[in-house]
């Protein structure tokens, strides 16, 4: 269940709210009780989802290469190496 940083722009009061997708988002403040309150959107949720996709390209993209260096090594003997040959 996603939660949403929630905050109330007459008294200030912030919360993380548990809600549901499907839930009407609150507009009641718990503490004051003024129909002042709303969610926050979060912006370093976004960033945070933002970075993890670029890594996971960047990561994806500069194994295959690490991976390329190794092979030669153990294929010496086996007539299968462009080095021996
Ligand atoms: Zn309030």
């Amino acid at each position: 269940m996603p939660i949403y940083a929630y905050k109330c722009s007459a008294c200030g009061h912030a919360a993380d709210e548990m809600q549901k997708v499907s839930d009407a988002p609150l507009t009641v403040c718990p503490s004051c009780g003024q129909a002042a309150y709303a969610k926050q959107l979060s912006a370093a949720g976004f960033a945070l989802k933002g970075t993890g996709w670029y890594a996971t390209d960047f990561k994806g993209g500069g194994k295959p290469a690490e991976t390329k260096a190794e092979p030669p090594s153990p294929a010496c003997g086996t007539g299968a190496c462009p080095a021996c040959n």
